[in-house]
């Protein structure tokens, strides 16, 4: 065993060779040789554990390559890009929204080079961060003033901090909601010290329920978007006119979550039951918060737009300076809000809205072409089919709506799925997917053109690294 330890590479032998073959891009030099030394001490397992036997499997160019993936695959960065194959477009798990190209440009520029971001250009003093996009957003909603901050989680906390602190919110049991990532509408509430008031019962809610819960201690009227749960069967929800109207006659402001909070009506493309930002100013709601980077498109960010008097109270909230958004966001916020003034364009620019309003043929289309790439890739081991399924809108928005579209579904002769669906998280890129009847199953919609080939060759490198095994 002594003679095999004897053989090991030196870590200068080892440098010297990767120095010779042009050296690890973009690996830190000590990271290398940390994790050399990792490499080296299972290398070391092997022999006293017997899997190595023989001096000459621990030559420099035997160990090399092994070395090499070793290293490449220890010292990639945490945070990648993945493949998604599931067909949820909003996939909060995945990032959410996809950036427009516009958008993409205007948060390279933003990051690389300094900005006006809080100068005014005009005067040639501090101007205010919001300047960049309250414009756009009061142009496209109709509202008469706007704020941004970090997320929707934020802007519902700062509007009941600022409107209703130490007072009633009257809500409806039926909106109560948890929306996942343990964001919970009560608990929201609680924290920012608004008193919740809950009237109705689960599925069923009327204009006399709010009206004999007003009271004198009565800070504001909300509604809140049920986002990914409904109440169906026998249901009543009071409508936002309804809801205006006891505003008015008693003097309280009407609050509304939107949670996604489309800018863009659907209603052309057959998707129902959302209203839109646009409506839901129309229709008397005083301050409308929503999502930045769900079915809008952009980057996260906690959009709220509605009466001047009530906003400019939130944007004098103290805490504001707390939820105050980057200027990467900024750029990319405005760049996406652009593309909006252009309703007829947008469902092409705008990646999020593209996906979701994707044909039927456009997606067999498709469809075929990662089909056919796949079975290019993989052979005859590999039995590749399509067929019918839905995708989904995802992000809370459209929440019992399948999307129809054409899958492609994926089974390789000797491996499980599950065995396959695991050795997928470790591709280059990572290619996330469902199991459905015991196949793979990939939905082309949120896969971009240029991404069906790479999807086809991971695939391959998964097979590969299990067959190997
Ligand atoms: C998604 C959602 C939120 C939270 O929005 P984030 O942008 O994720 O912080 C709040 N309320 C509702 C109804 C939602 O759907």
């Amino acid at each position: 065993m002594r003679h095999i330890f004897r053989a090991l590479p030196s870590m200068d032998h080892i440098l010297a060779s990767f120095v010779e073959k042009g050296g690890f891009h973009g690996v830190p030099r000590p990271l290398v040789k940390d994790l050399v030394n990792d490499f080296m001490d299972i290398c070391r397992e092997e022999i006293r554990s017997g899997v190595i036997t023989d001096p000459e499997q621990v030559a420099l160019e035997v160990l090399l390559p092994r070395l090499t993936a070793f290293i490449r695959v220890q010292a990639r960065p945490h945070f990648r890009r993945v493949l998604n194959g599931t067909g949820v477009v909003i996939h909060t798990n995945l990032g959410r929204s996809l950036l427009a190209k516009s958008a993409i440009k205007a948060v390279t520029e933003a990051c690389g080079h300094y900005s006006n971001c809080e100068f005014d250009l005009s005067t040639g003093h501090r101007g205010s961060r919001y300047s960049h996009v309250e414009k756009l957003l009061c142009d496209i909603t109709g509202a008469e003033a706007a704020l941004v901050v970090n997320n929707n989680a934020a802007a519902v906390f700062i509007m009941l901090e600022t409107l209703a602190k130490d007072r009633e919110v009257i809500v409806s049991r039926g909106q109560l909601v948890e929306i996942g990532g343990s964001f919970r509408i009560p608990d929201v509430m609680t924290k920012s010290g608004a008193i919740l008031h809950e009237v109705g019962a689960t599925n069923r809610s009327h204009v006399h329920d709010y009206e004999s819960a007003i009271n004198d201690n009565t800070g504001a009227l909300m509604r809140v978007h049920t986002s990914n749960f409904r109440v169906v069967g026998f249901t009543k929800e009071v409508t936002l006119p309804e809801m205006r109207a006891l505003g008015d006659t008693y003097h309280l402001p009407v609050i509304e979550d939107l949670g996604s909070g489309s800018l863009y009506s659907f209603e052309g493309s057959g998707l129902l039951g959302e209203p839109t930002v646009q409506q839901t100013v129309a229709q008397g709601a005083d301050v409308v918060s929503f999502s930045g980077d769900k079915v809008l498109g952009g980057p996260q960010a906690g959009i709220i737009v509605g009466r001047k008097e009530y906003i400019d109270r939130i944007k004098k909230n103290p805490i504001n300076r707390a939820m105050r958004i980057d200027k990467m966001t900024l750029a990319a916020l405005e760049a996406t809000l652009r593309l909006y003034l252009d309703m007829d364009e947008a469902p092409r620019s705008v990646p999020t809205l593209k996906m979701i309003t994707a044909s039927p043929e456009a997606l067999k289309s498709k469809a075929r072409r990662l089909a056919d790439a796949i079975r290019l890739s993989l052979g005859d081991r590999a039995e590749v089919s399509m067929k019918k399924g839905a995708s989904r809108v995802g992000g809370g928005a459209f929440p019992e709506y399948d999307l129809p579209g054409t899958m492609v579904s994926v089974t390789v002769a000797n491996i499980s799925v599950g065995d396959l669906k695991d050795a997928l998280l470790q591709t280059d890129p990572p290619l996330v997917a469902r199991i459905e009847d015991d196949a793979f199953l990939l939905d082309p919609r949120t896969l971009a053109s240029t991404e069906l080939k790479l999807a086809a060759s991971v695939l391959e490198q998964a097979v590969v690294s299990l067959t190997e095994k």
